[in-house]
Parts: C-alpha cells; sequence; structure tokens
C-alpha cells in the first residue's frame, strides 16, 4: 500500500513552502493563490523565498 495522504495541496504537502531541486525554498503558488499561505507566510519571510 502507498503511503498516501490526502494534502489540500499535493504540490507543497500542505507546508506552504516549495523545495526545488536545488534546494532553493520559495512560497507555493498554488496555495497563496488559495489564500492558504497565511499562518505559514510569516515563518519564511526571512528566508530566501521567491513568489
Ligand atoms: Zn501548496
Amino acid at each position: 500500500m502507498v503511503e498516501e495522504k490526502q494534502y489540500k495541496c499535493p504540490k507543497c504537502k500542505d507546508t506552504g513552502k516549495v523545495m526545488e531541486k536545488n534546494g532553493e525554498i520559495h512560497t507555493c503558488f498554488d496555495c497563496l493563490v488559495a489564500g492558504r499561505l497565511d499562518a505559514h507566510i510569516t515563518e519564511i519571510k526571512d528566508t530566501n523565498i521567491k513568489i
């Protein structure tokens, strides 16, 4: 059985952040437009994020 969680956003797994293969972290655009990021965005504001 495959471990499959039901994320609202499979892209970022509801973290609001997406890690690229090069290690770059940016805000999940899908969540941003859906308005799911309000709780997450403050904690990643200091980091090197690109929207
Ligand atoms: Zn997302």
